[in-house]
């Protein structure tokens, strides 16, 4: 339920409500907006009847159910899109689209740094690399771990960009978060609900990648799980699904781009390298993708595609890095976007 509160309520009536809702069992969680306030009420749905029951109170609107089963995602609950800022410069989801860029898998401290230093230079504001690899084979490239977590820090240090990395396991979480400014979930742990609930406590932006059979609308329920813990700085990424298609990796999901946009205020990211598989369609597809109204993009991009430890067929190396970075400024300027720099 949402509990609209009237423009001109006293403070002493919102927290009225919001102990009422507590007393009557669900858990509150209030939007303060430039006009009123919007209180949603969280719980189990069997019992919401009694909410109803709030409209009585002083300041109170009205009492309005959200019927999708998603609620603290939904456009519903939350009309104003979610911008997440990630340092005092870079912000996610505002009128800037912005772009992650960097290599599947850290590999060394040289690699990552001149990545770092080139991406940044080239236009790119947050640098991505895995420490922490799911990799379909036990036997594949596992990520350098801890080492990888330390390479990344002092990477982002001295170029002087904000990082993203992977995290697996709720028991990772905290080493993580003192590591990176963002922390992503991969396709694989999109319903990973201990995961989730784990990164609903921390402080930190969580990027949830879509998983490859993942609808919709399970998607939009995975941000929730984390929402629902208390952490609303959640980044949605559409990096392809799996279908009977097999000419390239994954199938780029475009639509989902207007589709999450209009169920939800969370901002939208696309990453054309998973998406695809092929370094030579990560341009058309970053182009397409940011004509389909998204708020950034994730590229993979190494020094020496050919030698990478993991994802090489599908990452840029620099020249085609920058090249990207030139010609989509024409799209993103089309779609009513500036590029951030
Ligand atoms: C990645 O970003 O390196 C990755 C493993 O992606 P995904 O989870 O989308 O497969
Ligand atoms: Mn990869």
């Amino acid at each position: 339920m949402i509990i609209v509160m009237k423009p001109k309520a006293l403070k002493k009536e919102l927290n009225a409500v919001i102990s009422r809702i507590k007393g009557l069992g669900y858990k509150p969680h209030t939007i303060y907006g430039e006009t009123r306030n919007v209180i949603g009420a969280i719980g189990d749905e069997r019992g919401k009847f009694v909410l109803q029951s709030l409209e009585t109170l002083p300041g109170v609107e009205k009492v309005v159910p959200i019927l999708t089963p998603y609620k603290l995602a939904s456009r519903e609950f939350k009309k104003e899109k979610t911008k997440i800022r990630i340092t005092r410069d870079v912000a996610i989801g505002g009128e800037e689209v912005i772009v992650i860029a960097g290599p599947c898998s850290i590999e060394g401290q040289k690699m990552l740094t001149d990545t770092a230093k080139f991406v940044k230079k080239t236009g790119a504001k947050i640098l991505r690399g895995g420490a922490f690899k799911p990799r379909t084979s036990p036997y594949s490239f596992q990520g350098l771990e801890r080492k990888g977590l330390k390479y990344l820090l002092k990477a982002s240090r001295e170029a002087g960009i904000p990082v993203i990395t992977e995290v697996m396991n709720p028991e990772d979480v905290d080493l993580i978060a003192e590591h990176a400014d963002i922390l992503q979930v991969g396709a694989r742990n999109i319903q990973n609900f201990g995961l989730l609930k784990k990164l609903g406590k921390t402080k930190r932006p969580v990027l949830l990648k879509r998983g490859m059979m993942t609808t919709i609308n399970e998607f939009i329920m995975s941000a929730e799980y984390i929402i629902s813990e208390g952490n609303g700085s959640v980044i949605l990424c559409e990096r392809g699904i799996r279908t009977f298609e097999d000419a390239t990796r994954n199938t780029l999901d475009l639509s989902a781009i207007p589709v999450l946009g209009e169920r939800t205020h969370l901002p939208v990211i696309v990453d054309p390298s998973h998406a695809t598989g092929y370094s030579r369609y990560v341009k058309s597809m970053a182009f397409a993708a940011i004509a389909a109204g998204c708020d950034g993009l994730m590229i993979e991009v190494h020094p020496s595609p050919e030698t990478a430890l993991s994802d090489g067929g599908q990452s840029l190396d620099f020249s085609a890095f920058a090249s990207l970075m030139g010609e989509i400024v024409p799209f993103v300027n089309a779609a009513g976007r500036t590029l951030a720099s």
